[in-house]
């Protein structure tokens, strides 16, 4: 699995990042939406990207986060303010946007020291500033299912469970939904591929994050997006029934 480049993946969905964490922006006519900040290092490569299609990073016209854990929120601050863009996040995340507090974990980190992923994801995260995330000094907050008014008109799906906060965005016009965290197709740290929950010890509250596969099984799409790992092509039913199958990571 790599990400040497970012690439458009369907008309006016684009991905950026490296090859353990995943961002998106979303098009519609000149308005751009950026989902997700990625680590702090991310920024050269949006705004070399943006330029390669002549646009800028001031095309921004809006940043909405699936949660805000600290590899989600890296670029954000910096485009925020070179934007004026507002930053939209569930309210039960707003407060660990804002001070970088993350909150109480449901596993430990301790099963996880044999596997080889978790030493390369420390290492690639630190050499893209993942220790030194900005925090967001203006938040824009939503706590319910709505369609957000912004470009590629996403709708909140609330997924909580990974964190407190935690959304997915559905594009239906696109046939494209964006998981976030409440699933991924790479394990950052067991190094393990295909659809899965996301491990215990990033949670905060696994039996929630699994129950909120209901909200993701029952989306229509054809194309789903992760924080961490590959698009997936077929249905977000077939992705929830091989997560249910391996169970807690
Ligand atoms: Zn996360
Ligand atoms: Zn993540």
């Amino acid at each position: 699995m790599s990400v040497d480049a970012p690439t458009q993946l369907a008309p006016g969905i684009h991905r950026l990042g490296n090859e353990y964490v995943n961002c998106y922006l979303l098009e519609e006519g000149n308005d751009l939406t950026l989902v997700d900040g990625g680590l702090p290092g991310f920024r050269p490569q949006l705004d070399a990207y943006l330029q390669s299609r002549g646009r800028s990073v001031k095309d921004i016209a809006a940043v909405i986060l699936t949660h805000a854990h600290a590899d989600h929120v890296g670029i954000v601050e910096h485009v925020r303010e070179d934007t004026q863009a507002p930053v939209y996040v569930h309210a039960k995340d707003a407060e660990m946007a804002r001070t970088g507090k993350t909150h109480r974990r449901d596993g430990s980190m301790l099963p996880y020291l044999r596997y080889p992923a978790l030493y390369k994801l420390f290492l690639v995260a630190g050499r893209a500033g993942g220790a030194r995330t900005p925090n967001v000094e203006v938040l824009t907050t939503f706590d319910a299912e709505q369609d957000l008014d912004v470009p590629g008109r996403p709708r909140i799906i609330p997924t909580p469970g990974h964190s407190p906060g935690h959304v997915a965005f559905h594009l239906p016009e696109h046939g494209v939904l964006i998981a976030g965290d409440a699933l991924c197709t790479y394990n950052p740290l067991t190094g393990s591929e295909g659809p899965q929950l996301m491990p215990r010890a990033f949670a905060a509250d696994s039996l929630q994050m699994q129950k909120s596969l209901e909200a993701i099984e029952r989306i229509d799409a054809t194309l789903t997006l992760f924080g961490h790992g590959e698009p997936w092509t077929e249905s977000p039913q077939a992705a929830v029934d091989r997560a249910r199958e391996l169970g807690l990571t």
